[in-house]
């Protein structure tokens, strides 16, 4: 085909190439999920349904990209998957890449939602999610990225629960439940969990307390990551 006169105007694009021989992790985050959670009245502190969808939708993405993937992480509104540091995917552009996960995330988000939901989305509070690709140079940093993200899960969701609970339970207001908990360490916040709401934390959902990881074939574990991550990464 003849080239127009105008062709000149594509040296203007740029993309940047991801560093070889680097594990690509692409993180997605949905935007604004306070309100949304509000708006779609999730249960709190986690909607068991929203945790379902998530995980449906990043399933799907897993098994679009299995042969590039090693494994996905997620929780509350993120999920994280991790890219074989070989991967020649999209000659490793990174807005490619970036764009492509989490476009392709977010309309299984939005096609699964009645499989969870009986109430429909409405088109003025709509999901949309951020994305962005890091590089981990190394199997130590990924392992790290990994238990990080497990350890957030971990300290989020004990809090999470504890604050809740006093709401519910105890029938504190947010403010008191806030001030009740400031400054309390991890064994404290299960200590007044089950004090005060007579609820053992150990007895919470595995889903709440690890997260989900979804392996290449698409399965589910609600795992203590810092306890499997060797194996997981044997062999990368
Ligand atoms: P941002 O746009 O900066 O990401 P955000 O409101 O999405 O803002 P996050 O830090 O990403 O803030 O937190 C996500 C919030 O979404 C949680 O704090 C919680 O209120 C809500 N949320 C996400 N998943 C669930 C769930 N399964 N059940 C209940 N609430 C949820
Ligand atoms: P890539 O993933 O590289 O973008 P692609 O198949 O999407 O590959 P494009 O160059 O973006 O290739 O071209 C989009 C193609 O989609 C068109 O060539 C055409 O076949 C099809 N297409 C898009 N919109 C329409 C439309 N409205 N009606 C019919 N065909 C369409
Ligand atoms: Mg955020
Ligand atoms: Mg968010
Ligand atoms: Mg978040
Ligand atoms: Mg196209």
């Amino acid at each position: 085909m003849a080239k127009s006169r105008f062709e000149y105007v594509r040296q203007f694009e740029k993309s940047d190439i991801l560093l070889p021989e680097c594990y690509i992790v692409v993180r997605i985050d949905g935007k604004k999920f306070h309100e949304f959670s509000k708006h779609y009245e999730f249960e709190k502190p986690n909607d068991m349904r929203a945790l379902k969808l998530m995980n449906a939708a990043a399933k799907n993405v897993v098994l679009n990209y299995k042969n590039e993937i090693i494994l996905a992480y997620g929780e509350s509104d993120e999920y994280s998957f991790i890219l074989k540091k070989e991967t020649t995917l999209y000659n490793r552009r990174q807005e490619k890449i970036a764009s492509l996960f989490v476009s392709l995330f977010t309309s299984n988000y939005v096609a699964l939602w009645p499989k969870f939901f009986d109430r429909d989305l409405d088109w003025k509070h709509l999901p949309f999610f951020d994305s962005r690709c890091v590089l981990y140079p190394n199997l130590q940093t990924v392992k790290d990225y990994l238990s990080w993200r497990f350890v957030d899960t971990h300290i989020n969701n004990l809090y999470n629960t504890v604050f809740w609970k006093l709401i519910q339970v105890c029938e504190m207001s947010p403010r008191e439940a806030e001030n009740f908990l400031s400054g309390t360490v991890s064994s404290e916040k299960q200590e007044i969990l089950w004090q005060r709401c007579s609820i053992n934390y150990n007895n919470e959902p595995e889903i709440f307390k690890k997260g989900t990881m979804v392996s290449r074939k698409g399965e589910f574990l609600h795992v203590d990551i810092m306890k499997v991550i060797d194996e997981i990464f044997d062999g990368y």
